[in-house]
């Protein structure tokens, strides 16, 4: 997995990412065993070294758009050694959908579009290896979803804070600035004895001496099949005896439709302690997965009153509509609703998500540089904001919220309070790093950078 090819932000020495590789696992998992696999991830391990790149036959890359030159670079080193590269996943789908073949294929020998499949893995391997390659896989319509026991031995505990798994994979939703259904475009759920088994080899982190770190369900939509939910995911959680938190929209927390009922006090009691939702906008509904403002505000309450965090996360200018004033009103509703954590972020328009579809057709589009398609920065044309006035919103937003009073207001009265100050002081940490090194400036001066 490549890192950036251009904004590079050291960390030090012992720095850890949040979350292991899950797709590259996947992949890993569906490698016939008479091949070695080995994983690179570069946004926790540093740039690959030559070295490195020696040892295998076939370079495989998936990363995300922020990683776009990053994977050219890898891909450069690798061919100069002699091996064949192929790339796939959600980034190269998109570019590759929206016209961008020739453009990827001059860097990478061969692409793999949508989702991959062991018999679709087996004959690009057998394909790169006789050097003999199509230009692009695709995996027939009628090949059924695969779901596999990911090798977790294969990467290294020590580069990331928490261990992860995933219990489904796709989404019903369809949010226009999202690219899930790129990869997977119907809900597919974790059959009860892959995840058993994942959940046995999942290994165990331990930050400080004693303290095992939760895991992560890094499923699209949690929860979103009730049953399976009920009856296959939380109880193998719960006996698990393990601490974990996912994502979760805030339809399927609070079981809104389908004769569902809200899954708070279930999650809490199979040992779930942390919850990440999608608020997005408080002033309009953001797409089918976003319900009323009276609901996300019950839903925090719920949450916290079954002693779980919960972190909200929020598109600054993701309706068009907003002005100065609705995005101090947004700052100050989350101080107010006591959230413990917040990630606000402006509309990155991925490529292959139909917001961007959208914007091409509109000419809004106002980047071309991918590695800026990380929610720090204006990429499409605001009616009423400008991208200066955007920057310096987001970075009110957290200047603000992680104030000392903000964090003092939204945690105090609930559990977990130390782990709840803890964090809070990372993100503040975070936060004026990262907005005290680069502003509108730096986005003026690589928006159209091109490698
Ligand atoms: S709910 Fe989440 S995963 Fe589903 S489409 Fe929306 S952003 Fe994507």
């Amino acid at each position: 997995m490549p890192g950036r090819g251009q904004i590079v932000f050291r960390g030090t020495k012992n720095s850890r990412s949040l979350l292991p590789p899950g797709p590259l696992s996947e992949v890993a998992g569906m490698t016939s065993p008479e091949h070695e696999v080995q994983i690179w991830d570069e946004l926790a391990q540093g740039q690959i070294d030559v070295k490195t790149l020696s040892w295998p036959d076939i370079v495989g890359i998936s990363g995300l758009s922020t990683s776009h030159f990053g994977a050219f670079r890898v891909a450069k080193l690798a061919r100069e050694l002699g091996k064949p590269v192929v790339a796939g996943g959600m980034h190269v789908t998109g570019l590759y959908f929206e016209g961008n073949g020739e453009e990827l294929l001059a860097h990478y020998d061969a692409i793999v579009v949508g989702r991959l499949t062991r018999r679709l893995w087996a004959e690009v391997i057998e394909d790169l290896s006789r050097g003999n390659s199509q230009r692009v896989y695709q995996a027939d319509d009628d090949d059924p979803w695969e779901f596999v026991v990911p090798p977790h031995n294969l990467i290294d505990p020590k580069h990331y804070y928490f261990p992860a798994l995933r219990s489904s994979a796709g989404c019903p939703y369809g949010c226009d600035f999202c690219t899930v259904n790129l990869v997977c475009s119907k809900l597919q759920v974790k059959p009860y004895d892959i995840l058993k088994r994942e959940l046995e080899l999942l290994p165990e982190l331990e930050i400080l001496r004693g303290v095992r770190m939760p895991f992560v369900d890094c499923a699209d939509s949690f929860g979103v099949d009730y049953r399976h939910t009920l009856e296959v995911v939380l109880p193998l959680y719960s006996a698990s005896g393990r601490r974990w938190f996912t994502e979760i929209t805030i339809r399927n927390l609070m079981g809104i439709g389908n004769n569902r009922k809200s899954l708070v006090g279930p999650m809490a009691d199979a040992g779930c302690r942390y919850v990440y939702i999608g608020i997005e906008s408080i002033h309009q509904r953001v797409g089918a997965k976003s319900p009323e403002r009276k609901i996300v505000e019950q839903a925090i309450k719920d949450t916290h009153k079954a002693g779980l965090i919960v972190m909200g996360s929020l598109i600054l200018d993701i309706t068009g509509d907003e002005t100065k004033e609705s995005i101090k009103e947004t700052v100050k509703w989350v101080i107010d609703q006591g959230l413990d954590l917040v990630q606000y972020s402006l509309v990155a328009a991925l490529p292959g998500s139909a917001l961007r579809r959208r914007m091409l057709k509109e000419g809004r589009i106002i980047i071309s540089n991918c590695e800026l398609l990380c929610g720090a920065w204006p990429t499409v044309e605001h009616p009423i904001l400008s991208p200066e006035q955007r920057i310096e919103l987001l970075r009110y937003a957290y200047y603000r919220t992680y104030s000392v009073s903000g964090i003092a207001k939204r945690i105090l009265g609930h559990t977990n309070r130390p782990l709840n100050l803890f964090a809070n002081n990372v993100i503040r940490g975070m936060a004026h790093r990262w907005w005290g090194k680069v502003g509108y400036e730096h986005w003026l001066a690589t928006r159209n950078l091109d490698g």
